[in-house]
């Protein structure tokens, strides 16, 4: 039974235990589900395809999860933000339907709903990729706030970390550990006197993923882009929505929003990555020159053992920790 209600796969990509939360009427000791107040809608280019796109974030019930809904075809077709349904982690992370529509780019969009602690919510596109916006989180945090937040009458689970899950080399890899507060860390070390070595840690509460980390915007050589591009790759990339490194400098005017934001990018997209769990992940993230082909594997070993894991309410009352980025890893 315990396996039976720990069990992932769901119905819709969803995990079963879901659709079990507690609900809750009247005051509460346990943080509740939240969703949009109102559809929200912007446009931008897709940093891959390159294609122009429209999204609208629209409300959606306690306990549907994130769902992406591709609007360009025949019919409207439903995607899960699931782990499950990830297709592709070449340079973004996509999900997609066996043989059917897929949607790529989905990190950074993930790492802003979870970073706004949204549970719910349904992500219309008519194109093939969430668009690129600036290159970071913050546009789709603004996006969020203006539309409002409203919770909904059903408690806030998380999945708690139980037992240690590493996947990959001693070069790189993902580690993820129980903890009592969401944790992320991460080191880099790039062949690159701009980028070098960078590591750093942030606890993720009372809202540290917007001052920390939605700021810091996705970035690629300037040697790579022929190379990508001839790849069908980062086709809408620009100065625009990306960092662009050279052999001595970055290009774009203004220079960096974080003397680090390398590394704290990384960590955005881990954030975003591990959203695809089908929830909050409750324990520690440790990435050692990871990407998303890792942040994927290491959920799906995660999941690969029913008592590595199991479902929690979160509590109301966060409790005040210090939350600021640490250049420690
Ligand atoms: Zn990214």
């Amino acid at each position: 039974m315990t396996t039976a209600l720990n069990d992932p796969r769901p119905k819709l990509d969803l995990p079963p235990a879901r659709a079990m939360a507690r609900r809750v009427t009247g005051r509460s000791d346990v943080m509740l589900q939240r969703t949009l107040k109102s559809p929200i809608r912007c446009a931008g280019i897709g940093l891959h395809s390159g294609a122009k796109v429209e999204m609208v974030l629209k409300p959606a019930e306690a306990d549907s999860g994130i769902v992406f809904r591709r609007t360009d075809g025949d019919r409207p077709v439903d995607i899960a933000a699931s782990w499950r349904n990830v297709v592709e982690t070449r340079l973004c992370t996509r999900i997609g339907l066996p043989g059917g529509p897929f949607v790529a780019t989905v990190e950074h969009l993930m790492a802003a709903l979870a970073g706004s602690e949204i549970d719910n919510a349904i992500v219309e596109l008519d194109g093939p990729e969430v668009p690129v916006m600036d290159g970071s989180s913050a546009p789709f945090m603004f996006l969020i706030e203006c539309a409002g937040v409203v919770e909904q009458p059903v408690a806030r689970r998380a999945m708690k970390i139980l037992k240690e899950v590493e996947v990959g080399t001693t070069d790189c890899f993902v580690r993820l550990a129980p903890a009592s507060v969401t944790t992320i860390s991460f080191d880099i070390d790039f062949d690159s006197p701009v980028i070098g070595h960078q590591k750093g840690e942030v606890r993720l509460a009372n809202g540290t993923f917007k001052s920390e980390i939605s700021r810091a915007r996705t970035f690629g050589f300037l040697h790579d882009f022929d190379k990508l591009r001839a790849a069908g790759l980062a086709r809408g990339g620009s100065l625009d929505n990306a960092v662009v490194v050279t052999a001595d400098g970055v290009m774009n005017e203004g220079g960096l929003r974080y003397d680090d934001e390398f590394v704290r990018h990384k960590m955005l997209d881990a954030v975003g990555d591990l959203y695809l769990a089908g929830g909050p992940l409750l324990g520690r993230f440790h990435g050692h020159r990871s990407g998303h082909h890792l942040h994927h594997a290491a959920l799906v070993q995660l999941f690969s053992d029913p008592a590595a894991w199991r479902w929690v309410d979160l509590p109301a009352v966060v409790p005040a920790i210090d939350g600021r980025f640490a250049a420690t890893a």
